[in-house]
């Protein structure tokens, strides 16, 4: 993490970097509230230090910005302040900063103060990991997924490589659940998401799509690796029984419909990828399950 600290004082600048900087975090600083703001429109610190009093744009007025920007991700606020009395301490904090220090600051109230806010920030770093995955397998959830999906679109629009994507649904799920009851069922999804984790590389992402489908989306893969990687899969699930709830060995197998994609040249969109994929899906579902099947584009 990188911390932003405000003041227009030089030597209280010096001091607070000094001080900052045994939290063994980075530290920039900026001379004034509008130099600030242009770095803050640069690079979302998620921590500002600021002074309150700075001739041009004060601290309260950089603090209300940074508000009202609504940026993704939070911008922990911290005011340092010599003014005295209760009144300006809630007028800071009204404003939205969200804790105050009162100068000549005593340091280590400074640095216990910059952990409040590291608790904070890391509850929603928490938050946010938990938002992006599904609860039962721990995979990216379909959300998560679709952010994915546009990021890798444009990495390989730039990159000119090809994007390969893997659409993998349970065979037959329904019996399996009918057989060994919902419980035994969730064993059996989790086991799959084991099996994929194994099955693709550390930077490839994977996701639970649906109900028992999954996507996986495979960067820089051509045809052939993503080819590779889908039967890959559908080989390991057939030859690795999930277990029952009762210990029973619970024997499955996976259709997957895959292709790969060069975005920006031969896909604009998220949408005619996935249901390309999901289109091959059919096909290995309708030529008789246990089978990976490649988008048409490629069979002709
Ligand atoms: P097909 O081979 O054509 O894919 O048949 P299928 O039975 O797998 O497909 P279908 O879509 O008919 O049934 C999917 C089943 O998946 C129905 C649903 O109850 C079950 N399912 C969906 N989500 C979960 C889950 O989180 N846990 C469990 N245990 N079952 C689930
Ligand atoms: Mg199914
Ligand atoms: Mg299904």
């Amino acid at each position: 993490m990188r911390i932003l600290i405000v003041d227009d004082d030089h030597f209280q600048r010096a001091l607070l970097e000094m001080v900052v900087k045994k939290t063994g975090y980075e530290v920039v600083t900026a001379q004034d509230g509008a130099i600030a703001w242009k770095m803050m429109e640069e690079e979302r610190f998620r921590m500002v230090i600021t002074d309150w009093l700075m001739e041009g744009m004060d601290g309260i007025e950089l603090i209300k910005r940074i508000r009202a920007a609504d940026w993704p991700g939070y911008t922990y606020t911290l005011l340092i302040t010599a003014r005295e009395g209760r009144a300006s301490i809630i007028d800071g904090l009204r404003s939205g900063a969200d804790d105050y220090l009162a100068k000549p600051f005593d340091e280590d109230e400074l640095l216990a103060r910059i952990a409040i806010g590291e608790r904070v920030l890391k509850l929603e770093d928490k938050l946010v990991e938990q938002a992006q995955r599904d609860a039962l397998t721990g995979l990216f959830n379909r959300r998560a997924l679709y952010d994915h999906v546009r990021r890798e679109m444009h990495r390989s629009a730039r990159n000119g490589l090809s994007l390969g994507l893997i659409m993998a649904d349970i065979d037959h799920f329904k019996n399996i659940n009918d057989t060994w009851g919902h419980i035994s069922g969730d064993r059996v999804l989790v086991h799959l998401a084991g099996i994929m984790r194994e099955a693709t590389r550390a930077y490839d992402h994977i996701g639970r799509w649906g109900g028992e489908e999954f996507l996986i989306l495979l960067p820089e893969s051509d045809y052939e690796k993503t080819r590779i990687v889908a039967e890959r899969i559908r080989s390991s699930v057939e030859v690795s029984p999930a277990v029952a709830i009762n210990g029973q060995e619970v024997h499955l197998t996976v259709s997957l419909g895959f292709g790969s994609f060069v975005p920006g040249r031969e896909v604009q969109e998220i949408e005619p990828m996935i249901s390309a994929v999901d289109d091959a899906l059919y096909q290995a579902k309708a030529s008789g399950r246990n089978q990976a099947c490649a988008t048409r584009a490629r069979e002709n």
